[in-house]
Order: structure tokens, then sequence, then C-alpha cells
């Protein structure tokens, strides 16, 4: 009987493996890449970067980190720390350099440029409920890897481009913009659970997806929003409708992807581009 299953579980163990491997986005460590590391051990590793927690995924014995690499991110030596059985070790990875190219916009509205002190409050007060969306964590052992695109259209503006609005240099742009017309739906690209909706100065209306272990989707300028926090989704289902509000020259979807706290390239995540 041992001869006989022996060849079975082999096979077993390699198909498993494959999946995750073709699941497994490409590892492009660069600021606003990800880095996957391979991680032994039997049980499922936890790992942090930066002081967060980060996504580990595969099976025991085959454990692959996936590392979100913020825009910020200084070219140079980096360190995961991985905690097996109460016991941590470093590893270290390469973080090479990548060099995005700038961007020059104009915005006719001033105010979206050089807030005024009453909209910095305003700002400021947003920053803290968004940046506790892009740190939602939830225990999904195989969160979905593969994205699809949430809306048809041109991608008008690349992720990572080193923006300058009416001659001032401002933050670099976090995701892809995607121009379609006013009103398009917006779909899920895979499932998961709103964790935040709102209004936002910058943002306009603005849905946050959690798909599991702190991969986050984002979704800005909707004309409309048509999930409620808290919502389980599906793949493909409705989130909104594509808009200008917010700081938007024309209609189009900003879709950020977010990873252990990181802007990252939402194209990372995109397995057949249309
Ligand atoms: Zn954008």
């Amino acid at each position: 009987m041992f001869k006989l299953s022996a060849p079975v579980f082999l096979a077993t163990l390699s198909c498993a493996a494959f999946v995750a491997a073709a699941d497994l986005p490409a590892s492009r460590p660069v600021p606003g890449g990800i880095a996957v590391l391979a991680l032994d051990g039997d049980e499922r590793p936890v790992a942090r970067y930066d002081g967060k927690r980060v996504m580990v995924i595969g099976d025991p014995g085959n454990w692959s980190a996936v590392v979100g690499l913020p825009l910020s991110a200084k070219p140079g030596q980096h360190a995961l720390e991985v905690e097996r059985h109460g016991f941590r070790e470093v590893r270290n990875f390469e973080v090479k350099d990548k060099q995005y190219t700038v961007q020059r916009v104009t915005i006719a509205d001033d105010r979206k440029v050089n807030p005024p002190p009453e909209d910095m409050k305003r700002i400021e007060r947003e920053t803290v409920t968004l940046d506790a969306a892009k740190a939602s964590w939830s225990d999904v052992p195989a969160p979905p890897l593969a994205l699809a695109l949430p809306v048809k259209g041109e991608w008008s503006a690349a992720f990572g481009l080193r923006r300058v609005f009416n001659d001032q240099p401002r933050q670099p742009h976090s995701g892809i913009d995607i121009a379609a017309p006013e009103g398009i739906p917006v779909l899920a690209p895979a499932a998961g659970r709103v964790v935040n909706t709102g209004e936002y100065f910058f943002n306009g209306n603005t849905v946050f997806i959690e798909h599991g272990q702190g991969l986050i989707t984002m979704y800005c300028h909707l004309s409309r929003i048509d999930v409620e926090r808290g919502a389980e989704i599906a793949a493909g289902e409705l989130i909104g409708a594509v808009g200008h509000t917010g700081r938007a020259t024309a209609p189009h979807l900003h879709w950020g992807v977010i990873l252990n706290g990181a802007s990252v390239d939402p194209a990372l995540f995109l397995q057949a581009r249309e």
C-alpha cells in the first residue's frame, strides 16, 4: 500500500506548488514593486517588513513572502523579519533602482494644488482615515493574486510618475489612471471585503477593498459608490461608476493596489490585460 500511495502523494504536492507559482506575481524588487522571497518551515511563518505584517502564501515547506515596496524605498539592502515558533531571523534582500518619468499636470483649481488652511485640516483628518484603510488585514490563507482590470479603457497615466502640479513637485502617482466615460461601471477585480468608503479631498468618492493578508485595492474619483462598508463582495461585482470627483481633470478611474501598506504597481497583478 505504501509503495502505491507515495507517488500519488508526491504528485499532489507538485501540483499544489505549480498552482501557487502560477498565481504568484513576478518578483520586481524595485521602489513601487514587489519582492517575492521563498521561505521554508512546516507552519506558515509570520513575516514583517518595516514593522508591518507581510503576505505569506504557499504550502508547508514551500512558502513565499510577497513584500510590497513603497515608491520611497531606497535602492540597497532591505530586511524581512521572519518569525517561526517564536524564533526571529532576518532575511536580507536587495532593492534595485528604478527611475520613473516626470509628468507635468496643470490643475485649473489651484485649491487642489495649494489647499488653504481650512482644507489642510480636512486633508490631515482624511490622511488618518486613509492610512487606517490601507493598513487593513484579514488572515485569508490564499488571497487572490490575479486581478482583473476593474474598468476597460485607455491607461492615461502610469504608476509611479513623478508628478509636478502647476510647476510644483507633489507625491508620485500611486496607482494607474484608466480613462473611461463618466458613469461606466467599475467592477471588483477579485473577491474581498469593503473596508472603507468615503468622499475625500483629493481622491473624491473612494472605495477600498481588502482581498486578504493586506492586499488592498482602491478606487478613486467615482461618480457613484454602489457598495457599503463591511460588505463581502465577489469578483466582478459592481463597486461604483467612473467619475471625476476630487482632484481630477477628466473622468477616469484611479486604481491603486496596496500591499503591506505600500502602494505598488497594479500591473504586477494583472494576468490578462486587454
Ligand atoms: Zn491617478
